[in-house]
């Protein structure tokens, strides 16, 4: 096996890690430092704005970090969107569901799919 490229993902603070943080009465600071380090150049290169996430029964999300946390694509009010209901176009300029986990995205060097950011 021959290792030849490095991803380098921020920890998000969502379920396992996120839990870890707060039992261990560090959930707020890691959130604090990942707010201050809000790199507003990384909008350009987080990954909800050219992929999505489908669940095995074929509904979408924005990214996998949302899909984790049951946050789905929202589309004309829907609640929840399948991908059979989805056409070309239908997302142009559709708006990201965005929570505060998204600053592990937005942190210097934070997380996309294809590794740190700016
Ligand atoms: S966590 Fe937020 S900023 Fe990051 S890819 Fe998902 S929706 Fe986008």
């Amino acid at each position: 096996m021959v290792f030849n490229h490095l991803y380098v993902l921020t920890n998000m603070p969502i379920q396992r890690f996120g839990s870890m943080l707060v039992s261990k009465g560090e959930f707020e600071h890691y959130m604090a430092l990942l707010k201050n380090a809000y790199q507003p150049q990384n909008l350009e290169s987080v990954m909800c704005r050219t992929l999505l996430s489908v669940d095995w029964r074929g509904y979408v999300y924005d990214c996998d970090f949302n899909q984790m946390l049951g946050l789905p694509l929202r589309l004309n009010g829907q609640p929840r969107v399948h991908l059979r209901q989805l056409t070309s176009g239908d997302l142009d300029g559709n708006p990201i569901v965005v929570k505060d986990h998204c600053y592990g995205c937005t942190a210097g060097q934070g997380s996309s799919c294809g590794g740190a950011l700016s």
